[in-house]
């Protein structure tokens, strides 16, 4: 953006109760938080620092930083954790700001290959009706046809119709293996090529971390120069990021990969090399050995540390000759590859599948997890770093520019140092800004009394006993989280016999689909487990009151939590306290914070796990919520939605 292009003024002007924003935006109201913030991200930009924030829910955090990025008339690159986010940013949030600003703005939207219709393979596709595995995928494929006619963007998300995870979507999607990039006869009218020129032009681009992760890793070809171009990157739902960086630094071997390999490697035989009838005898025994390798591995849903595996004498000789396979067909494959464009980038990828196997069957990389998990007929197999901080650091060095981290969850406690430490921030810059919602008399906290020990058979029953009458006084509108599959499903059960209101359990539907329900119904109990703790927004009536079953500890039993808790422990380290608590803490904030969404909300918390009273380290967790009342009486669950008394309840913890 030139200087004489550049929005003017500064972030009062436009936040402020008189400001930009206030004319555009009906019942805008100014909030000291959110300024404060533009400031503090303004001054990062200026002086290219390194900001952590968190800000509470209702700050108005996405505009407190779109704002000052778009002021200080630099190239700024913003990651949400979520597609949902980075739709409601682009489409919603940037609009808006375009709106009040007096200058041009050039946005882009980018989200990663798979979310683009891929016109090659469609036309591919188009030639080879075996390659559907049912009258449904035909079905699906002539409304894509159809659609990709008229689409400007090819964002598969455009297309409702078809279902999010329907089988259509692998085969009409390209990934970074199958893509034939400069060489592809698409290439001009490509769908990715048109959304990353855009992105290169654009002086705002909004992408996903997985998007960040990728390029980061250079593991998306040709879109290595978007990321060196930016003066700030701004990382929204920022303690998403690393996890996700942590899947992006490793890689993995998939069931998927061998099946796309040999089905791509023999339509090009088909079109291509007809002459060597090899290429399908041996794409057919890699298939077949990856199929009995999957049958050896147990049963679907496995997800496990790879010792597990390592002693099983046949999962071993299946993977020998998977890997014998893969050396024949890579041989073969070598000799094809002048043929065509698709049997040279078969052979590549073929070699680093090659070169991935032999890493995983390598048992040496200390700092890498090795796991894997099964599906009904596929598999994947892990390679995690346990420690992302200096390779994360090191990237930061290279790109030159300033950051932003935000959240509404980032501190345990008022510290941030877990969050630092895990990305290898050097000397951030950390601010806090409380919710500006009134807490202590919009919300109530209630921990039942006389709770069992969570490990006790029992436990879940006596909770829904306590559940009930709090249900009862709410009049349903409750959100259940859980910590578990296994109690989903148990209180599922349990409920259907006692409770009154309409039940609303996920798996019965789409996620999207259960909140619209719930929200339409207006008396429903919802229950959920991980997927509903963040980025759920009911506002208003419908939702007053969330129970929590369990204090959000991630999984023993995760093959990736258990190397880096031993890893932890072999260097010394305290994991339970410098890493098991504040990532639960972190992941409870994330379920509280889906009750007060607005300044009109009223609602109870319901915290059932005694451990927030019984042990020291419960004070971490009730110290990083928002202030509310709390209480242990359950009549005063019933006060609190009781206009004549719902003033009169005192702390008693
Ligand atoms: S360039 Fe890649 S993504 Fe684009 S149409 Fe060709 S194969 Fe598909």
């Amino acid at each position: 953006m030139s200087d004489e292009q550049s929005p003017k003024g500064d972030v009062v002007d436009f936040l402020g109760a008189e400001g930009a924003l206030a004319e555009v935006i009906s019942g805008f109201s100014p909030r000291p938080q959110q300024i404060e913030m533009a400031l503090a991200v303004e001054q990062t930009i200026e002086s290219k620092g390194c900001l952590i924030s968190e800000a509470g829910t209702g700050t108005g955090k996405t505009f407190a930083y779109l704002i000052p990025a778009i002021l200080s008339g630099k190239r700024i690159i913003v990651s949400t954790g979520t597609k949902n986010l980075q739709d409601q940013l682009f489409f919603s949030d940037l609009p808006v700001i375009r709106k009040a600003i007096a200058a041009p703005l050039k946005t882009a939207l980018l989200k990663g290959r798979a979310n683009y219709l891929c016109l090659y393979r469609q036309l591919i596709l188009q030639d080879d009706p075996g390659a559907f595995a049912s009258p449904q995928q035909v079905n699906d494929f002539e409304i894509v046809r159809a659609w990709s006619e008229e689409t400007q963007r090819g964002d598969i998300s455009e297309l409702s119709e078809v279902e999010e995870d329907a089988g259509i979507w692998p085969l009409v999607t390209s990934t970074t293996d199958n893509c034939l990039g400069a060489d592809c006869p698409c290439y001009e009218k490509c769908f990715v090529v048109q959304a990353r020129r855009q992105a290169q032009a654009a002086d705002i681009v909004v992408i996903n971390h997985h998007l960040f992760c990728a390029d980061l890793t250079l593991k998306e070809d040709g879109f290595g120069e978007l990321l060196p171009s930016a003066d700030c990157f701004i990382l929204d739902e920022a303690h998403q990021l690393p996890d996700i960086a942590s899947n992006f630094f490793g890689f993995s071997l998939s069931s998927r990969q061998f099946v796309e390999l040999t089905h791509d490697a023999i339509s090009e035989y088909h079109k291509e090399a007809g002459d060597m009838a090899d290429i399908k005898a041996l794409a057919d025994r890699l298939e077949t050995t990856s199929k009995d390798l999957r049958l050896s591995m147990g049963d679907a849903g496995r997800r496990a540390s790879w010792v597990e595996l390592e002693k099983d004498e046949v999962v071993q000789e299946e993977l020998q000759r998977v890997k014998v396979a893969l050396v024949g067909f890579e041989e073969l494959l070598k000799e094809a590859s002048v043929r065509s464009k698709g049997l040279e980038s078969c052979w590549g990828r073929c070699k680093e599948m090659l070169t991935r196997l032999n890493y995983i069957l390598d048992g040496n990389q200390s700092e890498f997890v090795r796991w894997f998990e099964t599906y009904r007929t596929s598999f994947r197999i892990h390679l995690t770093p346990l420690n992302i901080a200096e390779t994360f650091q090191s990237h930061m060095e290279n790109m030159q520019a300033s950051w932003v981290f935000t959240s509404a969850t980032l501190a345990v406690n008022e510290d941030f140092s877990h969050f630092s430490k895990q990305l290898g921030l050097d000397k951030p810059e950390s601010l806090q800004w409380d919710s500006p919602f009134n807490y202590s008399r919009q919300a109530l906290l209630y921990i039942p009394k006389d709770m069992p020990n969570p490990s006790d058979s029992n436990y879940h029953e006596v909770l829904l006993e306590k559940a009930l009458p709090v249900i009862e006084s709410c009049k349903g509108r409750t959100f259940m989280l859980f910590t578990s599959h296994k109690a989903l499903r148990f209180a599922a059960e349990w409920l259907e016999g006692y409770c009154d209101y309409p039940l609303l359990v996920q798996g019965d539907a789409p996620k999207t689909e259960l909140i619209h329900r719930f929200k339409e119904k207006g008396n429903a109990v919802l229950l959920g487990t991980a997927s509903f703790w963040e980025g759920v927004d009911v506002r208003g009536e419908a939702l007053s009151c969330v129970i929590i079953d369990k204090l959000p500890f991630a999984s023993p039993g995760d093959p990736v939590q258990q190397a880096m808790i031993e890893s932890m422990r072999k260097k010394g380290g305290n994991p339970f306290f410098h890493h098991q608590i504040p990532q639960a803490v972190i992941a409870l904030k994330q379920g509280v914070g889906r009750l007060i969404r607005d300044v009109q909300d009223r609602g109870v918390l319901m915290l059932c796990d005694p451990r927030t009273y019984q042990k020291s380290y419960g004070k971490q967790f009730l110290n990083s919520l928002p202030t509310m009342r709390r209480t242990r009486r359950v009549e005063d669950v019933t006060c609190f939605f009781d206009s004549q008394k719902k003033d009169r309840i005192y702390l008693e913890l």
